[in-house]
């Protein structure tokens, strides 16, 4: 497997989209939509949001402006510059709104079926050179690209949780991606503050082929009995000095987005050792998602969050 670590200077000069491009849309406004709008409309651009839960839309404004509110307490960016670029978000439900893009990032459910429908639903309102990004954590680049009008114009950018906190972005070519879509993500990854790392094409790519099964290992942990949610989220902070334990990290990613990842690992390397954890699976059925469902291992309607085993 081929992995570099780019260093993207220069990139934004021999890179030709990046500089016209002026304006972004971001289908799915979760956790991850609302960071990368977050992100890319303090670097300037447009942004439209799109998503088909109206309330979603409203909750993710509502999340980048507190988001924003608390950079501006940390003196890391002025209240002008908080002001402008909100201006700069719009929102919508249907794709039509993206018309005038020059570049769209998938970031909704992680979910193949999802986001086959969305490519398929939404490339007819697009702009011919207009770039389709996927923030998927784990699903084929090539795939994905074949359900799209555009596979040369398609392209992997896996942004990391919190967006505007982490400096990561993997960038991952599918098989037909062309060399100026390739520029000019790099490119539009350094004006976001971002560093690139390169991953091939394989499943989960580089962090969450590393991560997710190290949570998953921890959920067969717990429900083995090995130790209880507190002793294994305390033994890897203080015994690896990991800042968050896998328990709670689990949680902060969504166990949903954890079960489809071990899932697309497990069909996409056919080996056992990525089998998902039964419950793991069970807490994903109970609908125990996290913290954005305020309950997965720990209860997250109390304060501090509770274990919840
Ligand atoms: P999330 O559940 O917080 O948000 C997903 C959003 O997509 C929801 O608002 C949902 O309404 C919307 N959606 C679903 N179907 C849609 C459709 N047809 N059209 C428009 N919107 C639709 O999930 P998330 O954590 O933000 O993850 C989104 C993507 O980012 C996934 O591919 C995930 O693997 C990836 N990702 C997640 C993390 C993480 O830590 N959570 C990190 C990196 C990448």
């Amino acid at each position: 497997m081929n992995i570099d670590v780019v260093s993207t200077a220069g990139v934004s000069r021999e890179g030709l989209s990046v500089a016209s491009l002026k304006s972004i849309g971001i289908v799915g406004a979760g956790q991850m939509g609302s960071g990368i709008a977050h992100v890319c409309a303090l670097a300037g651009l447009d942004v439209t949001l799109v998503d088909i839960k109206a309330d979603a839309l409203t909750k993710s404004l509502d999340l980048i402006n507190r988001n924003m509110t608390r950079q501006v307490k940390r003196t890391l960016i002025t209240e002008d510059q908080r002001d402008d670029a909100l201006a700069r978000i719009r929102t919508a439900t249907e794709y039509t709104a993206f018309a005038e893009c020059d570049m769209v990032v998938e970031a909704a459910t992680e979910k193949e079926e999802v986001k086959r429908a969305i490519f398929k639903a939404m490339v007819s309102h697009l702009k011919d050179d207009c770039i389709v990004a996927s923030n998927t954590s784990s699903i084929s680049i090539t795939r994905l690209a074949a359900a799209t009008d555009r596979p040369e114009k398609f392209i992997g950018m896996h942004f990391m949780n919190p967006v505007p906190v982490m400096k990561l972005v993997e960038v991952i070519r599918g098989i037909a991606t062309d060399e100026p879509t390739f520029r000019a993500v790099l490119g539009l990854a350094q004006r976001l503050g971002k560093v690139s790392a390169v991953a091939e094409d394989f499943p989960a790519f580089i962090v969450n082929r590393i991560l997710v099964p190290m949570i998953n290992e921890a959920v067969y942990a717990l429900y083995e009995g090995v130790g209880s949610v507190d002793a294994i989220d305390t033994s890897m902070r203080l015994g690896a000095n990991h800042p968050m334990g896998p328990l709670e990290l689990g949680d902060f990613i969504g166990l949903d987005t954890c079960l489809s990842i071990m899932q697309v690992l497990h069909e996409g390397l056919a080996d056992s050792k990525y089998r998902p954890c039964p419950l793991l699976v069970k807490y994903v059925e109970a609908g125990w998602l996290g913290r954005k469902t305020g309950r997965g291992f720990y209860d997250y309607t109390q304060t501090p969050p509770k274990p919840t085993r």
